[in-house]
């Protein structure tokens, strides 16, 4: 965004403007001024005199110090990131979405300290709390996502912060943020959202109610699964204490990798427009057949949360998770290997289709394994990240994929 803009615009011309200050494009008046911020490679900084060294101001951001504390495609790709976060005074960046998390969680928790957990929580975000947090002195208490009296209920005097994930991973269940996030601040706790699958377009976290909103940026910001990111943004308060602790652990992202991420950015209003569409055509498509028990897609009339979805949310996004009738995992193993266009692997948000098997049962402390109102023999499932192929292509495939499981 070389030239002042005005501040009233659309998403979309937002994401082509993010994070593009002459500061990291060079002066537009003169020859030599780029588009995309280039990738600056350093590990020192040279300063021109000692004068400069004393005058310095290492610990702020935007000011050349170290290769540690970032270089301008670093802080373009922050600031992009927290001009599209409503409410953000900043962003730090981290290796990872789970090095994010820990950051977040580290920033906001101290030993003796209680931590309040989503039930649907990302596995390795649940694994750190049975792990890490617990040797470090931190409990962690999970409640039902879909229950803010549960939430309630489990709030004490030494919770310090909750952490939210809307829609959670695999079950996909809708929490109701703003009222969780009201519940929370009158008790003084800190509310960590993972805002991955809606990212800011869709959910803007910190005005729902979230005081630190994490991403894996490695989902819908890279978008070509070839590349590994994770940030966390908030208010004044709280991204101080981010980037403090970001500093005390070393955290740092390579200037390539960050002008992947950047370049990913100008396309992700895109891709996740025509991956929101395809979501849903196939949602509603596989909810129809017989072989499929239920389909949990937030955006689809009966999921989860779907009203919260419907009443919070300005969009979507390709990920969604479907059971099956009966049969068993050889049966779910059948369908996952007759797709062609599918590929088989973790992660999401890339403009290629994959497929996971899931199985939540053994993931969930305060709530069970098939949800409410399933029945228990529906117990099988596959996680769908729909990529930019045609519709009608993928449709053809996941009809090839219940073929098979019919017939195993
Ligand atoms: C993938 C994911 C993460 C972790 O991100 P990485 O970049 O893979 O470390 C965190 N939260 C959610 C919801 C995710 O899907």
């Amino acid at each position: 965004m070389a030239k002042k803009t005005p501040d009233n615009l659309g998403p979309a011309t937002r994401l082509v403007g993010a994070g593009r200050s002459a500061e990291w494009t060079g002066t537009p008046s003169q020859p030599g001024s780029v588009v995309s911020p280039p990738v600056w490679r350093a590990s020192t900084h040279l300063y021109p005199d000692s004068a400069a060294v004393h005058a310095g101001k290492p610990n702020e951001d935007g000011h050349f110090y170290y290769g540690r504390r970032g270089s301008p495609t670093q802080w373009a790709l922050a600031d992009a990131l927290t001009e599209l976060e409503p409410g953000a005074a900043g962003t730090v960046l981290y290796p990872s979405g789970v090095a994010a998390v820990a950051g977040a969680l580290f920033s906001v928790l101290r030993p003796g300290d209680v931590l309040l957990m989503t039930d649907n929580a990302y596995e390795p975000t649940r694994s750190m709390a049975r792990g890490l947090l617990k040797d470090m002195g931190i409990e962690t208490r999970w409640f039902d996502p879909l229950d803010p009296a549960a939430f309630a209920a489990a709030a004490c005097e030494r919770c310090k912060a909750v952490l939210l994930e809307s829609p959670g991973s695999l079950t996909l269940e809708v929490q109701d943020v703003p009222a969780l996030s009201a519940l929370a601040r009158e008790r003084g706790i800190v509310v960590v959202l993972d805002n991955t699958w809606a990212g800011p377009l869709a959910f803007p976290a910190l005005e729902r109610g979230a005081d630190i909103v994490v991403m894996s940026l490695t989902k819908h910001v890279g978008g070509h699964s070839d590349l590994m990111m994770g940030s966390a943004a908030a208010g004044e308060k709280y991204y101080a204490k981010l980037r403090k602790t970001a500093q005390s652990l070393g955290q740092v992202v390579s200037p390539d990798d960050a002008a992947l991420a950047l370049r990913g950015l100008r396309t992700m209003g895109l891709r996740l427009e025509r991956e929101t569409a395809s979501s849903l055509a196939l949602a509603q498509w596989l909810s129809a057949r017989l072989e499929v028990a239920r389909v949990l897609n937030p955006m689809l009339p009966g999921s989860p949360g779907h009203e919260l979805w419907t009443r919070d949310f300005s969009g979507g996004c390709g990920l969604f998770s479907l059971v099956f009738k009966g049969k068993d995992g050889k049966a779910r193993d059948a369908f996952i290997d007759a797709l062609t266009l599918f590929g088989i692997g973790y992660s999401w948000g890339g403009f290629e289709s994959l497929v996971t098997p899931i199985d939540p049962a053994g993931l969930r402390t305060a709530t069970r394994w098939p949800l409410p109102g399933m029945d228990a023999a529906d117990r099988f499932g596959v996680r769908l990240s729909i990529g930019l192929e045609e519709q009608a292509d993928l449709i053809a495939d996941l009809e090839r994929g219940l073929a098979a499981w019919s017939a195993a």
